[in-house]
């Protein structure tokens, strides 16, 4: 699995302009002395530091097994339909008490990974005696940090209601992804053919959002194949999965130069966890783009916020190491009373902020 994340090295993160160039050795010794900063995994890291930044990102401190649906949740996917609306957010409710309870990683902040990545560039110039370096910048024209917006458009209703979140967002000057589900409601492609006019992308949520994606790789990789017929297509190159289930392995069967289904810390999800990372990373054969705020979902009915205050915090975050903000809210739950009224508040606040790149998922992989 870690082969998956090997091209995410420290000399990958950190262009320092150093002369003579960090060698692998330089490195080495950075990454020994800053690793005690990360939370303890199942294994010893210290023998390889090559493996450290991989098993941060492969979420190796959530146990073995890491990617296995357990038999209750695959249940749960089984049942929900058959539950009424309202006792779904109340066995919600009393399971976030659970999840809470039980999560190893900070939230909404969990800056570990961070925290290493930039002690070991400190090492690195206090071994050279050197005060300060030149790098190069992670985001375009000197920005100081990133700004993405995608939705998750789950249901016909949501879909009607995505012409109101766009005129929203194009009056305010944004750009975002909408994640379109291709089996499970009649897709009106004459919306798609708009989005992409207005200059917004389009993506794939997964095939028919009934939990069975990751049910096993036989039915993974069935799905797949009318995915990439679907991504064809639609002339789009991104994913995301429902319910964030998330299958390092297995999704390389997706012909996509992007995916959406990780996040950097996230105790709300089916399958709670994290790869602490705050920047996109190198996963395979694309580019992984991890959302970072916490979903509209969580924010609103989970949580019961009545302001953005929770995701202009966690920018204030993003933006102190030079991070990415990506947002995922869904038409379908921002259609009800109040809630796109937050989202726009989140809009306009940002646009008082002009150190930012604000850019497509498309332009931040490529
Ligand atoms: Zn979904």
């Amino acid at each position: 699995m870690l082969d998956l994340y090997a091209a995410n090295t420290l000399a990958a993160f950190w262009h320092l302009l150093l002369d003579p160039p960090v060698s692998s050795t330089e490195w080495t010794e950075a990454i020994r002395a800053a690793v005690s900063i990360l939370p303890p995994v199942d294994r010893p890291i210290a023998g390889d530091s090559a493996e450290v930044a991989p098993l941060v990102l492969s979420e190796a401190h959530m146990g073995p097994n890491r990617w296995q649906l357990g038999w209750g949740t695959q249940l749960y996917y089984e049942v929900k339909p058959l539950f009424p609306r309202r006792l779904n957010i109340a066995l919600r409710q009393r399971y976030r008490q659970l999840q809470e309870r039980r999560f190893p990683l900070a939230w909404p902040v969990e800056d570990r990974y961070a925290r290493f990545l930039y002690s070991c560039a400190a090492h690195l110039l206090r071994q050279r005696n050197l005060d300060l370096a030149s790098f190069v910048g992670f985001w375009p024209e000197g920005h100081r940090f990133a700004l993405v917006l995608t939705h998750d458009v789950e249901r016909g209703s949501g879909q009607a209601f995505v012409r109101t979140v766009v005129d929203l967002e194009e009056r305010l000057g944004y750009r975002s992804a909408f994640n379109f589900v291709p089996e499970r409601y009649p897709i009106d492609h004459g919306l798609l053919a708009d989005l992409r006019r207005r200059g917004f992308e389009i993506d794939v949520h997964g095939l028919k959002h009934d939990g069975t994606l990751f049910g096993s790789k036989q039915a993974f990789d069935r799905q797949a194949r009318r995915i990439n017929q679907y991504l064809r297509e639609w002339d789009a190159v991104g994913f995301r999965a429902p319910y964030m289930h998330r299958n390092p392995r297995w999704q390389q069967a997706l012909r996509v130069e992007y995916d959406l289904s990780f996040f950097d810390t996230d105790p709300y999800e089916p399958m709670p966890g994290g790869t602490m990372s705050m920047w996109p990373f190198f996963l395979g054969h694309f580019v992984e783009l991890p959302y970072t705020l916490a979903q509209d979902h969580t924010l609103m009915a989970i949580l019961g916020e009545r302001t953005p205050r929770l995701w202009l915090d966690k920018v204030d975050a993003l933006e102190r190491w030079q991070g990415m903000a990506l947002l995922n809210t869904h038409p379908d739950y921002l259609l009800e009373p109040g809630r796109l009224a937050i989202y726009g508040a989140f809009l306009e606040a940002m646009k008082e902020r002009r150190n930012y790149w604000h850019a497509l998922p498309r332009d931040v992989a490529r």
